[in-house]
């Protein structure tokens, strides 16, 4: 059974989450609802944090939050996927992080607060259809969706970037973890049927149409490896120390970006092996983006599927960010019918891949390679048949 059923009984979440808010913070309250998607990244994978360009599109799985406003200083929320309900004080003096999902809300209301926008008590209850700790971003579809909430009670509004960087900062100096702006931007500015070609130093964003003909297939290996948020701090500190040397000889670089392929190569040897490698897959990668747009426009997919192949290998061997959960699942793509490219998707070490399969193929491909996956690990894979999805918005009751 692929999810796409289940994404099609998502017209009822907004209807069920009401009843939800209800019977958890009473009933005849003024009830708004924000929905913010999640996002998969075609390409341009641990670029967005060198300041780089990245390929994503929003997905129609979606994290929903129903809020009223409330006359006490509390946030009051209940995460349905959790079961669980907590509150924040908004007035707590010195708030830390506990390690615990409420970080996310908390970290938004800090950050709002911050920017400048005071922030009421509120009732928020929360559902999200995207997949938790799977790569496809149900940390920023939380994020933003809440963010969008607590703007709408406090009667303020901000620019989608603005929010998607309050989201960013809730998750760096909050949370803890240091992901770059690609996940809150996603999901802040996905439109249906586009993916986003996002220069992350500028945030400047085009939307490019994805073709009729194209499913967006995700596999998931249903595994996450728990080193995965440190290795990941890790690989940010790598390219920083790359940048470091790199800019002995290059003054003008501010992030690898800034760093052709030539200049790296240029300088290979006067570079611990390790940092050259975690430089070269930066590089390397921030190309295919650009080359894979120009493939794009000329609708070239099998240029298409070759960028993703030699962005997994590069990600595999370079980045060392696969695994091999991740691996079987390309393998198992290779070479199906219908299948145009296929890599790991989102910062790695389990979590998802991202196939794009010609329409006709989907049912044959998704069966395909869940038996394969099966036969090798013994595991069932969660296989997600997406369309790029709408960014954030308020959506209504009985929706
Ligand atoms: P990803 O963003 O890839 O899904 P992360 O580890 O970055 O993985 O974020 C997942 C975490 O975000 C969850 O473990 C949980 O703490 C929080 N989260 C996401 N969605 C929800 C939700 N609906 N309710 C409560 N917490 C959530
Ligand atoms: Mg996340």
């Amino acid at each position: 059974m692929d999810k796409s059923s289940d994404q099609l009984r998502e017209v009822h979440v907004p209807h069920h989450l009401a009843g939800v808010f209800s019977s958890h913070f009473g009933a005849n309250q003024n009830v708004r609802i924000f929905r913010a998607p999640g996002r998969v990244n075609i390409i341009g994978e641990h670029t967005d944090y060198n300041d780089g360009f990245v390929l994503p599109a929003a997905i129609d799985l979606y994290t929903w939050a129903a809020i009223a406003p409330r006359s006490d200083r509390l946030l009051s929320i209940f995460s349905e996927n959790f079961g669980e309900s907590a509150e924040i004080d908004l007035d707590e003096r010195f708030p830390k992080s506990r390690d615990h999902w409420t970080d996310y809300v908390r970290g938004v209301a800090i950050m709002l607060q911050k920017a400048g926008v005071p922030l009421p008590g509120a009732s928020l209850a929360i559902y999200s259809s995207v997949p938790l700790g799977s790569g496809l971003s149900s940390s920023a579809a939380l994020e933003v969706s809440v963010a969008s909430a607590l703007l709408a009670v406090s009667g303020h509004t901000l620019p989608l970037p603005e929010v998607a960087r309050i989201c960013q900062r809730a998750e760096n100096e909050f949370v803890g973890a240091r992901v770059g702006i690609m996940d809150q931007i996603a999901s802040c500015v996905g439109a249906s049927d586009k993916a986003i070609l996002l220069d992350c130093r500028s945030l400047n964003y085009e939307l490019l149409p994805m073709p009729a003909g194209v499913t967006m297939v995700i596999c998931n290996t249903m595994v996450k490896h728990e080193h995965s948020g440190g290795e990941y701090n890790d690989r940010r500190a790598q390219c920083e120390e790359g940048v470091c040397n790199l800019k002995k000889y290059y003054p003008q670089i501010r992030a690898l970006r800034d760093v052709t392929l030539a200049q790296l190569e240029a300088h290979r040897t006067d570079l611990p092996e390790l940092i050259y490698r975690r430089c070269h897959h930066v590089v390397s990668e921030n190309e295919r983006v650009l080359q894979t747009v120009v493939a794009w426009h000329k609708g070239d997919w099998a240029q298409i599927g070759k960028l993703m192949a030699e962005s997994h290998v590069s990600l595999k061997r370079d980045y060392e960010v696969s695994s091999r959960e991740l691996d079987l699942l390309v393998e198992a793509a290779a070479g199906r019918s219908g299948l145009i490219g296929a890599r790991m998707t989102g910062g790695g070490f389990g979590g998802c891949t991202i196939n794009l399969v010609n329409n006709a193929s989907v049912a044959g491909f998704t069966d395909a390679v869940r038996e394969a996956y099966k036969n090798a690990l013994g595991i069932d894979a969660e296989i997600y048949v997406t369309t790029a999805g709408a960014g954030v918005s308020e959506v209504h009751g009985n929706a």
